[in-house]
């Protein structure tokens, strides 16, 4: 257990690292211990050869894909996913945005900057996490995800799910966790808790883009992240 000192000293790190240089003296500790919940569905491995398949057989499957129409609304490419194929950490966002749909790569603008100050704040490198979405393609001026691209979309990621088979899953934001969750709370309510899913431990946090927006957020986003770090440690969290 690591003593107050250490854990103030490590609260200034990761903040430091978001990017945050002022601090007001207010209580910072706020513990959110409750109950999991077992969740599981979508497809189920290959019954027939029980063999994980290749993230490169999952992308060529999808192709030039034309499964729902956000392929004829503005999209350049497909935003297939990024990262460690063996990853023991797996983040999963909404949709590509502007600077994702241009470059073929997960979170790369702004809110990808942040993210990839959560994923060093916490000892680890953006190469050795896998990064991916809900929905591939843009929606057209970033508008949620409908639900028939999701319906069409997300076998897609369960089958990356299951061929890297993470230990810990970071859904960000309220589309994430709703829809990986299959629940119809907003990410305040569901945040907070360890989840089971697809074999692994799911930890839904806020987006970046929100703490962008919202950088008092910071606090339980770092709260959720001392989760994943102790779930990687092979610790059992609540
Ligand atoms: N927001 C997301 O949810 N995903 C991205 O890839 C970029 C921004």
């Amino acid at each position: 257990m690591a003593n107050d000192r250490e854990q103030l000293a490590e609260h200034l790190k990761f903040f430091g690292e978001l990017g945050v240089t002022g601090f007001r003296k207010d209580a910072v500790w706020a513990s959110r211990a409750e109950s999991a919940q077992p969740t599981a569905h979508g497809p189920q491995p290959n019954a027939q050869t029980l063999e994980p398949e290749s993230l490169a057989a999952i992308r060529e499957d999808i192709g030039e894909c034309v499964r729902c129409k956000l392929c004829s609304l503005g999209r350049k490419q497909i935003v297939f996913g990024v990262g460690n194929p063996n990853a023991d950490l797996m983040f999963v966002g909404e949709a590509p945005g502007r600077d994702e749909d241009i470059q073929g790569i997960p979170f790369v603008g702004r809110a990808g900057q942040k993210l990839t100050q959560i994923i060093e704040a916490i000892g680890l490198k953006r190469e050795e996490v896998y990064i991916a979405n809900v929905i591939k393609c843009r929606p057209p001026e970033n508008r949620n995800p409908e639900p028939d691209e999701v319906e069409q979309c997300e076998p897609f990621l369960f089958r990356q799910v299951d061929t890297i088979k993470p230990k810990v899953i970071v859904a960000l934001g309220t589309f994430a966790a709703k829809s990986l969750l299959k629940s119809n709370d907003s990410i305040s309510r569901l945040r907070g808790r360890v989840y089971d899913y697809r074999g692994a431990k799911l930890v839904p946090t806020f987006h970046p883009a929100f703490l962008l927006r919202n950088p008092s957020c910071r606090r339980e986003v770092w709260e959720d992240m001392k989760k994943v770090r102790a779930l990687l440690n092979g610790e059992t969290v609540a």
